[in-house]
């Protein structure tokens, strides 16, 4: 593959867009996320870009209220290494019973050194060329190809971009069918689990068999030979003592792929783009962005965003989108429902406008001013003022 991008070419606009920094590379989380919210061009093309969102938030002074603390960033990275010490020997005694699966003995291999003394494009380049080998290898059932994966680097496409995953999962195959672990730090107390933490590793686990399918398929392979059941590795009941059980990704695969199928192209949303817009922070010597701050905001501000309450918990822009929702009025703040039902209508102050009939609807709004005039009728009964 060609390193050469040419001006104009689409790679050639994102790194642009993105500026002198480095790529960030995309996880399943955050593209778990970019699923959530299909239709932002802000964060389709900052994403796509590679840019570094929590520290474009921060500089613009509206840093993300979310983060895993350093305990549990600490918490967590022990638990994967208890997990994966000995070459997985725990994890391999769970999916033995797990599975039901013979498994005596087992070659591992860890990816994640694969291309480490060179910059991090090459890097990946090299780690994704190495994954692929040994998964086709895996996939045509030649005896030393392995049977666990660590750190395997796979790719995926969105928005017609390829997006690099770096997973801290392992991949298991045995006569050739793969699953995909999660190991995860959250707790399993008396077989149960925090439900919104298990939904958020099931669509995280999710991308990573889409992705593990999509290469199976540009190998030649049939992309079912990747399982639908992901293994979760969780500490049970307090203790450190890893479990593992299966959790069925059928709902969040169809989910995402829908998702992405609908994502409109970047080279679409690049095109209405003033020619020389970026994001680019300007990092100085110190590594500290010294582009003014208006500069930067009004850089953002030529992006169309989509503002939902929901991204408060899955973008790290989410506060700088909503204060500037909050400044135009829209009706996005007031949730997806509302905003879909709402139709064409883009403001809270259109909407009220409209309900009191102090602004006439535009062609197209009729049947919405009508419902919303019903609603404001309604509304005053219940209060007693007509
Ligand atoms: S916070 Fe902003 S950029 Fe992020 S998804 Fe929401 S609207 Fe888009």
């Amino acid at each position: 593959m060609s390193g050469l991008k040419r001006e104009g070419d689409p790679a050639h606009r994102l790194d642009a867009l993105r500026g002198t920094t480095p790529p960030r590379p995309h996880d399943a989380r955050a593209i778990a996320a970019l699923a959530a919210n299909p239709g932002c061009a802000r964060r389709a093309l900052m994403d796509g870009a590679g840019l570094d969102k929590d520290a474009a938030a921060r500089h613009l002074g509206f840093p993300a209220p979310f983060g895993q603390s350093p305990f549990a960033i600490t918490r967590g990275n022990a638990f994967e290494a208890l997990v994966k010490a000995d070459g997985c020997a725990e994890l391999l005694r769970m999916l033995r019973e797990l599975l039901r699966l013979p498994v005596a003995e087992v070659a591992y291999h860890d990816v994640q050194n694969v291309g480490e003394n060179t910059d991090a494009r090459t890097g990946a380049h090299l780690r994704h060329a190495h994954t692929r080998s040994l998964i086709d290898r895996a996939a045509r059932g030649e005896d030393d190809a392995g049977t666990l994966y660590d750190h395997p680097l796979l790719a995926l496409t969105i928005a017609g971009h390829t997006a690099f995953l770096e997973p801290d999962v392992v991949a298991f195959q045995l006569g050739g069918r793969f699953h995909i672990v999660e190991i995860k730090s959250f707790a399993v107390i008396d077989g149960q689990a925090e439900p919104s933490a298990v939904a958020a590793a099931a669509r995280q686990a999710a991308v990573y068999v889409l992705a593990l399918r999509a290469l199976l398929e540009e190998l030649g392979h049939d992309p079912l030979r990747v399982s639908h059941d992901v293994v979760l590795v969780c500490p049970e009941n307090f203790a450190n003592r890893p479990a593992a059980s299966l959790v069925d990704v059928r709902r969040q695969l169809a989910v995402l792929r829908r998702q992405l199928a609908r994502m409109t192209t970047l080279d679409r949303l690049m095109a209405g783009l003033p020619e020389d817009l970026t994001f680019d922070l300007r990092p100085g010597e110190d590594g500290r962005p010294t582009r003014p701050v208006a500069e930067l905001a009004d850089a953002v501000r030529r992006t169309t965003a989509r503002y939902a309450p929901e991204c408060l918990s899955t973008c790290d822009l989410c506060f700088f989108c909503r204060d500037e929702a909050r400044q135009e009025g829209a009706s996005d703040l007031l949730g997806r429902q509302v905003r879909d039902e709402l139709g064409g209508v883009a403001s809270v102050a259109e909407a009220l406008g409209l309900a009191d009939g102090t602004r006439d609807p535009a062609e197209g709004q009729e049947e919405i001013a009508r419902l919303l005039r019903n609603a404001e009728r309604l509304r005053r009964e219940c209060l007693g003022s007509v």
